[in-house]
């Protein structure tokens, strides 16, 4: 019997189990479907480009088709492994802006304003550069400038700074807007994943189960409290009891999949599955959204120190596995995202709504398929777009993938917005800072001038930049799923701690907003067991706000 089970051993469930693992007096069980990070692909950063082409690690999951996308399915890379989605993202380090979580808060949240969250950011974070006013040190989760930056994202900093924007030295600090490097969750030149930053280091824990290979079909419920987990692991039905909580922590696409297969969701939906309704929950899966990108690319097969396929880029790159084996040093620490920059759309913005990554190789189909020869490319994404869809059951049966449904360009602003922005970021990449060495567009967007013609190319072309969220929205409305304290409406023992608890996605990459979550959930889980705990008397006096 343990008194905490995790599922999901991901970005938020790294941290619960380590934070909820602290207290040697509670056991905790971690129960992931993947396997362990033991892989060098996931610890030396460049590989994420195999991991990318491999499939290794990853759901692999596909949308429903998107009618914005003119009928495609996107794709939706999810990781299978400890650490989850942090052992095969591009590990930028990026919180958001400070306005995301203010109007979390104002929507009623209670102590999830950005005052409120961010003593967490901060708590979770060893920033290598130094503490400040917006920075720590000595947390679990270690922050770091890149060390051996490829020259060509500086030159895109340079075009930034031509077309007009701030040269941004810390997109977490002051004001995010403008162009610059990116920090990342390295350390010693390899990835810093959650499960390295928060599990791995704790594995020795007496009390503390981690269970891999084990895929949860099923949250067990005795009337309306969690009192379980029903899992698979090789061919096998078994179950783990918990006597105080289940923590779900399976990401924005399954752990609405996990609620919906135990039970917890829309009536209707359910029945129509076959699943008897423990509990009707309209909001499951609902307001499901994604930050959603189109890349340009430039051809510049002269310029062999950018990645590519080509005889000196192979010589290149054996030299760097070398370097990397020996120094942990060179090419191999690229995170290839090593540059950005948060922009407006139009000058009356308040904030920036759109997002560019400026990646020092040719990127064509989220890294999936092979192209020769060398070049850079750009995204851009919508920061908060207004589309909205869902994630739902295609059966009963909890081995098979959810319906993903981003809904795309669902709203009609979300599609302005981008061909404003691809706008904006061709402009950059035609400064002469970047210009000069003689690129050109790849032939598939350069035929995109007009604003209809930019549009087809994105409708044609665009797709997730990874980050779904907002599945099991935290709110007190009728189609809200969690509570400010991320315990599921209605429900005793279960909360729900991961990216669908965002009522709207950050305005930017995800990872550490998600930790921040979970640093924030563990405080509060902690507060809740001592209160708990507190006989009648005591407890009337006492206060468990965090
Ligand atoms: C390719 C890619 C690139 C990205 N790049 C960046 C970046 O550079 N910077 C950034 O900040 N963010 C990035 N992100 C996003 C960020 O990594 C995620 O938002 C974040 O990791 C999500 O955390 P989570 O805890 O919500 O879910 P996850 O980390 O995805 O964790 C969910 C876990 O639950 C497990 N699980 C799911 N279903 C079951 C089940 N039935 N039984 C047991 N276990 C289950 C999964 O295997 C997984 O380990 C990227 C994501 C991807 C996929």
């Amino acid at each position: 019997m343990f008194d905490y089970i995790v599922i999901g051993g991901g970005s938020a469930g790294c941290v619960l189990a380590s934070r909820l693992s602290e207290d040697p007096a509670v056991q905790v069980c971690l129960i992931e479907a993947g396997g362990t990070d033991k892989s060098v692909l996931i610890h030396c950063p460049a590989a994420v480009a195999v991991l990318a082409k491999t499939g290794q690690s990853n759901w692999k999951f596909s949308t429903v088709p998107q009618p914005g996308l003119n009928g495609r399915s996107g794709y939706q890379p999810r990781g299978k492994a400890l650490g989850g989605s942090s052992s095969v993202n591009a590990m930028i380090y990026m919180r958001g802006q400070r306005e995301d979580y203010d109007h979390w808060a104002s929507l009623g949240n209670t102590g999830w304003s950005y005052q409120d969250v961010l003593p967490y950011f901060k708590k979770a974070e060893h920033n290598e550069r130094g503490a400040d006013a917006f920075h720590a040190t000595g947390g679990p989760l270690n922050v770091m400038d890149l060390r051996s930056p490829n020259r060509f994202s500086s030159v895109f900093v340079e075009a930034g700074r031509q077309a007009g924007y701030f040269v941004n030295t810390d997109f977490n600090g002051a004001q995010q807007d403008g162009v610059g490097m990116h920090q990342v969750t390295h350390k010693n030149g390899e990835r810093f994943s959650a499960a390295k930053a928060y599990l791995t280091p704790k594995l020795g824990r007496s009390n503390l189960q981690v269970i891999t290979g084990a895929h949860t079909t099923r949250i067990l419920m005795q009337r309306k409290r969690a009192t379980g987990v029903e899992f698979l692991q090789k061919g096998q039905l078994k179950q783990v009891n918990a006597n105080r909580e289940v923590l779900l922590c399976g990401g924005a696409i399954q752990s609405p999949q996990i609620l919906m297969l135990s039970g917890i969701g829309p009536r209707a939906h359910l029945q129509a599955m076959g699943i008897a309704t423990l509990h009707d929950l309209p909001g499951v899966g609902k307001n499901f959204h994604d930050h959603v990108d189109v890349v340009q690319v430039v051809n510049a097969p002269k310029l062999t120190d950018l990645f590519g396929l080509s005889l000196p880029g192979s010589i290149s790159a054996v030299k760097a596995i070398f370097e990397w084996r020996n120094h942990r040093r060179g090419m191999l620490t690229t995170n290839y995202a090593e540059a950005g920059g948060f922009i407006k759309s139009q000058a009356s913005e308040p904030t920036p709504d759109l997002q560019l990554h400026f990646v020092v190789a040719k990127l064509v189909d989220h890294g999936r398929k092979t192209v020769f020869g060398h070049g850079y490319s750009c995204h851009v994404c919508l920061l908060r777009p207004l589309s909205r869809g869902s994630v739902k059951l295609a059966n009963k049966d909890p081995m098979a993938a959810p319906l993903i449904d981003p809904n795309f360009f669902d709203e009609r602003d979300d599609v302005d917005r981008l061909v404003r922005g691809f706008k904006l970021m061709r402009n950059i990449l035609w400064q002469p800072a970047l210009a000069s060495y003689g690129g050109s567009e790849t032939p598939r967007s350069a035929k995109a001038e007009t604003d209809q013609q930019i549009e087809q190319f994105i409708r044609d072309h665009a797709d997730s930049i990874y980050h779904p969220a907002g599945s099991c929205r935290m709110g007190s409305g009728d189609m809200d799923v969690v509570d400010s304290r991320l315990r599921v409406h209605g429900l005793h023992g279960l909360r729900v701690v991961d990216a669908s608890i965002m009522p709207r996605l950050v305005s930017g990459n995800t990872n550490a907003p998600v930790i921040m979550i979970a640093e924030k959930a563990a405080d509060m889980i902690k507060a809740d067991a001592q209160d708990a705990a507190q006989p009648l008397q005591s407890k009337s006096l006492a206060t468990t706000s965090v």
